[in-house]
């Protein structure tokens, strides 16, 4: 099996990702998230936003509707110039993005039609009298933030340069969805919307600097820095808006392929929707440019799972950092037949509970290898044996997942071990 075979496999065995609708055949390009994967998912989501608005002066949230006014999409251009350039095989009639296949169908080997363009938007029809209200799913988060820039302004006490950030779906008609959840019709994006004064230098420092700082997130929270990179769009390839324009891109077993751009979009947004900024207290009145780092959740989250999967023998382990792992601590009684063990580890349980932010998971099953076994796999860090000593002196054994090494630590400790490793 190859690896991207066996993180599907995984995914699905353990519950983190299940093709979507899976009881009718599944629906190509939409994925359903498990128990496993709503934590993790969750996880980067929360890490995110206190990086992005937690930890900053200069930044706020927002939340806007996924359907809205369809002038918005005539405005930004998403109406005429949302496409992606589409080849049909003239044999097998299997479509295929251009810069995604070479001159011959690599299904039979046919020849392909002249480019057409093909619109990404997903259409919603609204109303109930005929004709039905056309309207779109949006398909990119970023419309609803630029279109309430003035009701931000005028609401809150931000002052220029500062952000708004965001998390939510997003909709694409995607020609070719594929590589898991990497290309879905339907996925999440976390972005962030910086404005800063229309001033050259001013505005490419910032560039560099939400470069820097976004790339640092992903390494802080583990991903390996020789696996990444920045992918700087060539002139040519940059949307005729953007002043500059790069990719963060992961070496995944499918390619370097890019899960969030960071791009200079100058004034293009803000001016297609009219509108502007007055400083309040110089009076001077201008359109700011706009820095923005937009994010693939999915995407994100299938790195971490890949970057963070490794194999010792038969046994699985996957290295997630202790901050996005689904499960924080696992909880185990030695054996599940006696009850003094049972009602020893049930308060254990209750403590470690109390103590950390983040779901804390009983297992009595099978022997103490095997729970090992099955936490590994899914990225618990920490698993807690309560033994027989535990009733004599009230210590358990906390074994690490990444070094297998077993450490006695005192019940009434446990709370300031966890939360201090969760730091
Ligand atoms: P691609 O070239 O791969 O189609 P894009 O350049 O169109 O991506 P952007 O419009 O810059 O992507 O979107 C920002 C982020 O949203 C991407 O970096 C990616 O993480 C995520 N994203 C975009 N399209 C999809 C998709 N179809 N499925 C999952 N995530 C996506």
């Amino acid at each position: 099996m190859d690896l991207m075979e066996k993180i599907t496999a995984l995914a699905k065995r353990r519950g983190f990702i299940f093709p979507s609708s899976e009881v009718y055949g599944g629906y190509q390009g939409f994925w359903d998230y498990g128990p496993l994967g709503v934590e993790l998912k969750n996880n980067i989501k929360r890490e995110w936003w206190k990086s992005m608005v937690y930890m900053r002066e200069d930044v706020v949230g927002f939340d806007a509707a996924i359907i809205m006014n369809p002038t918005v999409w005539e405005k930004s251009g998403h109406l005429k110039a949302f496409t992606d350039p589409l080849v049909e095989c003239k044999k097998c009639h299997h479509r295929f993005k251009v810069d995604s296949v070479e001159d011959k169908c690599p299904e039979c080997e046919g020849e392909f039609t002249e480019p057409k363009t093909f619109n990404l938007m997903t259409e919603v029809l609204l109303g109930t009298t005929e004709p039905k209200e056309k309207s779109y799913l949006r398909g990119e988060i970023t419309q609803g933030v630029f279109v309430n820039f003035e009701n931000v302004v005028n609401s809150s006490r931000v002052k220029i340069p500062f952000g708004i950030a965001q998390i939510g779906k997003a909709f694409r008609n995607e020609i070719t969805p594929g590589n898991f959840t990497f290309r879905s019709r339907e996925f999440e994006q976390m972005e962030l919307e910086y404005f800063v004064r229309p001033v050259d230098v001013e505005s490419k420092d910032m560039f560099e600097y939400w470069k820097e700082e976004r790339m640092k997130w992903y390494t802080s929270l583990g991903m390996n820095k020789t696996k990444l990179r920045f992918r700087d769009h060539e002139p040519e390839k940059r949307a005729h808006y953007a002043k500059y324009a790069t990719d963060i891109e992961y070496e995944a077993p499918f390619g370097w392929s890019e899960f969030e751009g960071i791009h200079h979009r100058g004034d293009y947004d803000l001016k297609n929707h009219n509108l502007s900024y007055k400083d309040q207290q110089t009076g001077e009145e201008f359109t700011p440019w706009v820095i923005e780092t937009s994010g693939g959740v999915d995407r994100a989250m299938l790195f971490f799972l890949i970057d963070a999967y490794f194999e010792d023998g038969e046994r699985i382990i996957l290295k997630l950092n202790p901050k996005i792992a689904p499960y924080k601590v696992a909880v185990f009684p030695l054996l599940r037949n006696k009850e003094e063990l049972i009602i020893k580890a049930k308060e254990v349980l209750k403590i470690i509970k109390k103590g950390i932010d983040g779901p804390v998971v009983w297992d009595d099953r099978g022997n103490i290898g095997k729970r090992y076994f099955a936490q590994d796999e899914i990225g618990t860090p920490w698993c807690v044996t309560v033994d027989f000593q535990s009733l004599d002196d009230a210590t358990v054994t906390v074994r690490d997942r990444d070094t297998a090494k077993q450490q006695r630590v005192a019940v009434d400790k446990l709370s300031d071990y966890f939360s201090g490793k969760l730091k």
